[in-house]
């Protein structure tokens, strides 16, 4: 087995909160990692255009992504690839194990794996999944030029992602559940101003259907008149919420009841050592910016901690 690889600071994660916590952390002196299961920046690399980051009038997310990383490496800051499976204590020490065979050891973990798209969990999901079904706009929206896409959701990235196949597609229904979007009044008002947008409302998808190459429509329920409709489209983009990234955590104790990270105002956990930034973490809002003020604590936070170990 191949030996371990030491650190101060393992951070898993290399979104928005992990760079500023690796470039905070790096420039304190002490020795980095990120580990990531995918390209540095998250789920920037899956935003097309961000309006609401300080210094920015509007920057796409994977531009915003790689500045972000120019910034966090700069003081030597590594980053490596591979998916974390587990992180076990011994000690003082913490060790991260990934799906590549490598393992790391460090006093300090931050966990800032940020959260996944949640499925809508209806038949045809799976199985036309990258066949017309996507969570993802910024990737999959140029092959639905002039098409009818359908989004599923009512919340900001339902209407902002939305907004932005409205360049491509030809028309964007969206099927809210509920009778209101949640999505803020900034969005709603501009979707209102975009004649390619539709809201359905009271409506929710109870299967998505095609052919054996691809999606032809959805299903609908009207959970208001129980009238059950189908829909025409060429894709489907859901964006119904996000869960939690924890699943490597789950044995640790730091979790709340939905798989949340639990943290005090200094990002750390229950765990000494381990510190949590982010969208990962139980906080009443998820934005690039709270994530970098998160990862800005926890920088400051365990170079305090490892200073007060030596
Ligand atoms: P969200 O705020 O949790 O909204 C999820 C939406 O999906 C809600 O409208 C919800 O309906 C609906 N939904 C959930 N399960 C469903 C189902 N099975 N069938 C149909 N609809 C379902 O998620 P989000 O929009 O992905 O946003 C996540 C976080 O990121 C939020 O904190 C958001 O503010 C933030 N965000 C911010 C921006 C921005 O600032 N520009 C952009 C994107 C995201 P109900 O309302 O009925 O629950």
């Amino acid at each position: 087995m191949a030996e371990s690889k030491k650190y101060d600071v393992i951070i898993i994660g290399a979104g928005p909160g992990g760079m500023t916590t690796a470039l905070y952390a790096s420039r304190a002196n002490l020795k980095v990692v990120m580990l990531d299961r995918g390209a540095y920046g998250g789920n920037l690399n899956n935003t097309a255009s961000i309006v609401n980051y300080t210094g920015f009038k509007d920057v796409q997310g994977p531009e915003l992504a790689e500045k972000m990383y120019q910034g966090a490496t700069q003081f030597g800051a590594e980053y490596a690839y591979g998916t974390v499976t587990k992180v076990a204590t011994n000690g003082q020490l913490k060790e991260v194990t990934t799906d590549m065979g490598d393992t790391f050891t460090a006093p300090v973990v931050v966990i800032a794996t940020g959260s996944d798209h949640r499925k809508l969990g209806v038949p045809g999901e799976e199985q036309f999944s990258g066949r017309g079904v996507s969570y993802c706009a910024v990737c999959d929206g140029a092959f639905f030029k002039g098409k009818h896409l359908v989004v599923v959701g009512g919340g900001d990235s339902a209407v902002e992602e939305g907004l932005y196949l409205t360049q491509l597609a030809s028309k964007v229904t969206v099927l809210v559940r509920r009778g209101e979007l949640r999505a803020q009044p900034m969005l709603q008002d501009e979707a209102a101003k975009n004649d390619k947008m539709t809201f359905v409302y009271n409506t929710s998808v109870t299967e998505i259907v095609g052919d054996d190459v691809k999606v032809r429509g959805v299903k609908t329920h009207n959970n208001q008149t129980g009238e059950d409709k189908e829909m025409a489209a060429d894709g489907i983009f859901i964006y119904v919420g996000n869960i939690p990234m924890t699943k490597p955590f789950s044995d640790l104790g730091i979790l709340d009841g939905d798989g949340w990270v639990k943290t005090d105002s200094t990002m750390k956990t229950a765990v000494p050592g381990i510190f949590a930034i982010g969208d990962v973490r139980e906080t009443p809002l998820r934005q690039i910016a709270t994530a970098v003020g998160d990862g800005a604590i926890a920088g400051q936070q365990v170079y305090q901690y490892i200073k007060e170990l030596k």
